[in-house]
């Protein structure tokens, strides 16, 4: 089968044409015909080197964590699953047995696999995860629709959920930033929840189209910070009741935390800045940061419901699996708009 492989660092990616293809080895095994495979930042990260140390991977190995297909073989003991089912899978490939997977906690497994970043991913035409992994689609879902949602939106959702569950409706939200993630979580918000939802964004193409998902209002971040100010006026001076945080970078937690409210609650979902804050600031008005990492399977599996129901849509830029260069290059220079998926 033909396969994108992580060659060396610094180095292209470079497309094996006699790829062996995955075959069933464990009971609970599920080998996958790529429908869609998200083409993702963390893509790029991966090439630069940086997820070296973390992975521990061992090259060559085929990249791509956002996937979704058609179930082409099941192991002996896989119920959940037949041959023929349409699925997007979960990025982990968990063991169900630890006790973050007890707690349902999917992401914090202790045993799992994480193919595309530790083995071999979904730039292919084949995949081999687990039963755990598969959520089935609706009918009405495709896996090209649906396939950069298994990181990306479901990275955002966790965020959004988790911050909706504590939301009161006519509460305050603010989300920073309306970019790949953002307007995956403006979405949600508005599917779940009954918060007034504010966007906070430079880029004004991006405050549009956070109002036509239905954000009730949209701010348009300036250098100066006066937009700390109109969100202040918007809740009578007190800041909001939760920040959603999707930039983290570029001073946008320095300003964020300033909109705020006492016992408020700072979602991070984005990073690259150092939160630096006073701890005296943190005990004298009990705000709490809160880490966002990926998603559960029942967050991925919530997710699909919406998307089924069409209250989550994802715009997405297609190529076809050897045009694997051009879609990296195109996400490098701010070329795609919404998410690049490759189609084997
Ligand atoms: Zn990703
Ligand atoms: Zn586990």
């Amino acid at each position: 089968m033909k396969a994108v492989k992580v060659v060396g660092y610094h180095e292209n990616l470079k497309m094996e044409e006699q790829e062996p293809e995955p075959k069933i080895e464990g009971a609970l095994d599920v080998i996958v015909k790529i429908g869609a495979a998200g083409v993702c930042r963390t893509d790029i990260h991966i090439l630069e080197g940086q997820w070296e140390a973390k992975s521990g991977v061992t090259l060559p190995y085929t990249i791509g964590h956002e996937n979704a297909g058609w179930v082409h073989a099941i192991g002996d003991a896989v119920t959940n699953v037949k041959v023929g089912d349409k699925v997007i899978l979960h990025p982990l490939n968990t063991c169900g047995l630890c006790k973050a997977c007890r707690l349902g906690d999917d992401v914090h497994c202790s045993n799992g696999t994480f193919p595309g970043i530790n083995v071999n991913g979904g730039y292919a035409e084949y995949l081999k995860t687990g039963a755990r992994s598969c959520v089935k689609l609706d009918d009405s879902l495709e896996p090209a629709d649906v396939a950069a949602l298994a990181d990306a939106g479901l990275t955002a959702y966790h965020a959004a959920a988790k911050a909706a569950r504590v939301l009161r409706p006519g509460q305050v939200c603010v989300c920073i930033g309306a970019g790949g993630l953002g307007h995956i979580g403006i979405q949600v918000l508005k599917a779940i929840s009954g918060a007034t939802l504010v966007v906070v964004d430079q880029n004004p193409e991006a405050l549009k189209l956070a109002k036509q998902l239905g954000a009730d209002h949209t701010i348009e971040a300036d250098k100066e910070g006066k937009f700390v100010e109109k969100v202040k006026e918007l809740t009578g001076g007190q800041g909001a009741e939760a920040i959603i945080d999707f930039v983290c970078e570029g001073g946008s937690m320095k300003t964020g935390i300033q909109m705020l409210q006492r016992a408020g609650n700072y979602y991070i979902v984005g990073y690259g800045e150092n939160l630096d804050i006073p701890t005296i600031d943190i005990i004298s008005t009990e705000i709490n940061f809160i880490g966002n990492l990926v998603g559960s399977y029942n967050d991925l599996q919530e997710l699909m419901i919406l998307a089924a129901q069409g209250k989550v849509k994802l715009h997405t830029a297609k190529y076809k699996l050897s045009e694997f260069q051009q879609a990296i290059d195109d996400l490098s220079n701010g070329k795609v708009r919404g998410r690049a998926i490759l189609i084997p």
